[in-house]
């Protein structure tokens, strides 16, 4: 699978682009943005995927920004992994426009690592969703976020100039 998000992409490319967004559990308004669909076409790609017997997981949250997502140095944590990983999968293309493609696989590496974690069953601190990966990228691209480097640990973090907590490296606290 190859995911472009390009002005010159064709109605199926981008149809079969919004299917895959939809599958990994994107909600609509994002994949309205990446794929430039109308609301009436990602109705139907919906359709589409409940007539092939898929069963869409729950939309759990909306659109959040850095503010809401980062309020604390755990999240603060989680945004750095997740980020890092989206980087280094992505490229510093990553930094000018969003990759569905490198996101997804970064989500789900960021997923499987919060999942192996034993301390999880405590539900002391729920894992950012698809959506929330999305936003943060778009933090990241729109210059309103960026991955720094700590002079300290040498561990690279996520920073958001929206962040509702210390802009200090969250691995050193
Ligand atoms: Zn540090």
């Amino acid at each position: 699978m190859n995911i472009k998000n390009t002005g010159s992409s064709s109605y199926l490319e981008r149809f079969i682009m919004a299917r895959e967004m939809a599958i990994s559990g994107y909600i609509s308004k994002i994949i309205t943005i990446e794929t430039k669909l109308t609301y009436k076409q990602i109705r139907r790609v919906y359709r589409y995927l409940k007539e092939d017997g898929y069963i869409l997981k729950k939309k759990s949250r909306a659109y959040r920004s850095g503010a809401t997502l980062i309020r604390n140095y755990i999240s603060k944590i989680h945004a750095s992994l997740l980020m890092q990983l989206y980087y280094n999968i992505g490229g510093k293309k990553v930094l000018v426009s969003i990759n569905i493609e490198a996101l997804t696989k970064a989500f789900t590496l960021y997923y499987n690592i919060y999942s192996e974690i034993p301390e999880v069953d405590n539900k002391k601190w729920l894992p950012f969703d698809i959506t929330d990966a999305w936003c943060l990228a778009d933090e990241l691209r729109s210059n309103n976020a960026m991955i720094e480097n700590c002079n300290i640990c040498n561990c690279s973090y996520f920073t958001s100039i929206n962040q509702s907590t210390s802009v200090d490296c969250p691995f050193c606290k």
